[in-house]
């Protein structure tokens, strides 16, 4: 073969890819044997997508990325589940900063802080560096719809990322869901389902129709591509803090494919030998939807532990039968980590905080991880030397309702004045501005 042969042939070969092996029986299938799932466990047999890593090697190292321009997630492609010449969506995702965060450090009396601002991406959530992966492999596969069940945010996601290249999806969210982000589906022209329901509703729903119709099926904790996506974060933060891993990573678990995905990319960086440690993966709860911190905190068996209610003010991370729960686990419990519950209330104090604290915005979702750090703070579960990533996952642009909660919580109201220099000077005096 000639060069441009070899060339071509590199382009459309998936030989990094090694086999996907199932997380409850172990089997391992060929990458194309089987679509999502392992089919002895019902809709549980989640895989783990498995690389043959001295290949990359060969592809990619940390020098290579250095002199690599694209600050997008795609420089990492030689480490995703796609094609070398795969074409990928036009919008910009990956690469948000990491914000030393110091006056927060100092209220925390934390030396090493940082916030990695996922609020950022094109539809405003951590769940773009998923659909990214989603809108790849399902043109790979020819797909003529894409679908997902979500609490809102995945769905943006999707509905964007399709948006950037026209392709059509069908999106299943609960009609409660926050109305910017459901304004966000409608707004890319996705076709929306409002259910009548809960998100595990919406999810066991939009599995069935993905069968009926034959659509290409994004779920969190059904389609192992997803978990590919989300590690991409871990990437980022390793290579931003020039490849000294932190020790510590807070982040809010709903369905747990992101704390999942943090833990996969964590893995692959060990094994190329790119940093020499694992950090503690730490994942924070709600109250009301606290299945995987029971399910750790008291050793339950997660494949049969009953679904918990799910309610809570963040509804990014309301899942009453975590999907990804599998992956969750593992990310914690491999990692000497934890899981941490926090308060409604916690979470809503938390917004402000963060935005006064270090200028980051973030949804009840979001702020919820750094929620869970003040609890760990309180708690000793981190020390005052520790280098700290706190990851925000989504933008308080998402949840407005809530926001105004949180800055009523915190005594902050605006002045509402006739516009003349006399009163502002009056208000200013009586509420003591100056
Ligand atoms: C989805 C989401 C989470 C939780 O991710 P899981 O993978 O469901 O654990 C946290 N925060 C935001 C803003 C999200 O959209
Ligand atoms: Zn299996």
């Amino acid at each position: 073969m000639d060069e441009n042969g070899v060339l071509a042939e590199y382009l459309h070969t998936m030989n990094h890819l090694k086999y996907l092996k199932c997380l409850i029986c172990g089997r391992e299938y060929a990458p194309d044997a089987i679509e999502y799932i392992c089919p002895d466990h019902d809709n549980d047999g989640i895989v783990d997508v498995c690389y043959d890593y001295d290949l990359i090697k060969t592809r990619i190292s940390r020098e290579s990325l250095a002199a690599n321009g694209d600050y997008s997630i795609w420089r990492y492609k030689p480490l995703l589940p796609v094609y070398p010449g795969a074409k990928v969506p036009p919008l910009s995702i990956g690469w948000t900063p990491l914000y030393k965060a110091d006056r927060l450090g100092e209220q925390l009396q934390l030396k090493n802080l940082w916030v990695k601002d996922d609020g950022r991406l094109p539809t405003g959530s951590f769940k773009d560096r998923a659909s990214a992966v989603a809108v790849v492999k399902a043109q790979e596969k020819g797909a003529e719809i894409i679908t997902t069940a979500s609490t809102g945010n995945a769905a943006a996601a999707l509905s964007g990322i399709c948006a950037s290249v026209g392709q059509r999806n069908v999106i299943f969210v609960p009609e409660s869901a926050p109305p910017a982000k459901i304004a966000q589906l409608l707004v890319y022209n996705s076709t929306v389902m409002l259910i009548k329901g809960s998100y595990d509703d919406a999810f066991e729903l939009c599995l069935e129709a993905a069968a009926e119709y034959g659509w290409y099926n994004r779920n969190t904790g059904y389609n192992p591509y997803m978990t590919e996506g989300k590690k991409t974060a871990a990437y980022e933060i390793c290579e931003q803090l020039h490849w000294n891993a932190p020790d510590v990573l807070f982040v809010s678990v709903g369905d747990g494919c992101i704390i999942g995905g943090l833990h996969k990319g964590l893995k692959d960086l060990l094994k190329l030998g790119w940093i020499d440690h694992m950090p503690r993966l730490i994942g924070v709860q709600a109250h009301g939807s606290n299945y995987m911190f029971e399910a750790w905190k008291n050793s339950e068996d997660i494949l049969t532990k009953a679904p918990v209610s799910g309610v809570t003010v963040a509804d990014s991370i309301s899942a009453g039968l975590p999907r990804d729960r599998i992956k969750a686990l593992a990310a914690v419990c491999e990692t000497d980590g934890a899981y941490v519950c926090v308060s409604d209330d916690e979470i809503l104090t938390a917004i402000p905080a963060l935005a006064r604290g270090v200028g980051v915005f973030a949804e009840p979702a979001g702020a919820a991880a750094y929620a869970g750090l003040v609890k760990a703070v309180a708690d000793g579960l981190v020390q005052e030397d520790d280098r700290i990533v706190v990851l925000n996952t989504g933008n308080g642009l998402k949840d407005i309702k809530n926001t105004m909660m949180s800055v009523e919580m915190a005594g902050s109201t605006p002045h509402h004045i006739a516009p003349n220099l006399q009163t502002l000077k009056r208000i200013i005096q009586e509420n003591r501005i100056l």
